[in-house]
């Protein structure tokens, strides 16, 4: 199998190549057709499978039809570190497709997240806490979401943010596309996925 069985928009194929990847992976070749296809996705995948690419290939081929300027795609991570590589992802990846990526995480000033947000992104990264205080004050509009990731939603629930994620889910259109992977299936985890996933497909590797 190879990345041209997917039909990726050119410019996702061009952040492919220079990304050198030539194979998908397991995670990859299982979950970027059912992503495509608009499914709900659960996915339990480690880190270094490959999760990343599989989801963010996918989304950055949706974006490359409709609207620009408005957050169409979030992706919520434990932590800062993974926030950052995530974002890497869509930059490198998206290089050729003129989307904008922003992070969105506590223990940095608010400000330039704020004046990132205003420009113009279609794809936010973010930590649960910063996400709702931008929320709150009204400096994100999710409005126009298409696509919810939870990554790693194991290690969010370790770190105590399922509350904060069930708050921000009442701000998310109801109407979209959601993906969650995690690494381990704690019954917190399956709850979350039958309340939030629809009629999903399970992927494993
Ligand atoms: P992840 O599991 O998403 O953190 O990815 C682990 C590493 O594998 C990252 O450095 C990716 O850039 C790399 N990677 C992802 N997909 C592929 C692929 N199809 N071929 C080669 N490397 C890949």
């Amino acid at each position: 199998m190879d990345f041209k069985s997917f039909g990726f928009h050119p410019a996702v194929a061009t952040g492919i190549a220079a990304a050198g990847y030539e194979t998908p992976t397991p995670i990859q070749a299982q979950a970027i057709p059912a992503v495509m296809a608009g499914r709900d996705v659960m996915g339990l995948a480690q880190t270094g499978t490959g999760k990343t690419a599989a989801f963010a290939l996918p989304i950055l081929h949706r974006l490359q039809q409709g609207e620009r300027g408005r957050v169409r795609a979030l992706v919520i991570a434990p932590t800062r570190e993974l926030a950052e590589q995530i974002n890497d992802s869509f930059v490198t990846l998206g290089r050729q497709t003129r989307l904008r990526s922003v992070t969105v995480y506590g223990g940095v000033g608010v400000n330039p997240q704020v004046q990132k947000l205003k420009a113009g992104a279609e794809v936010v990264v973010a930590c649960p806490g910063r996400l709702l205080d931008h929320i709150a004050q009204g400096t994100i509009d999710l409005s126009r979401l298409e696509v919810l990731v939870l990554d790693e939603a194991d290690q969010m629930f370790d770190m105590g943010f399922l509350p904060d994620i069930r708050r921000v889910l009442k701000h998310l259109p109801p109407r979209r596309q959601t993906l969650l992977f995690s690494a381990t299936m704690p019954i917190d985890i399956r709850t979350l996925a039958q309340d939030i996933l629809v009629d999903p497909v399970t992927v494993q590797v």
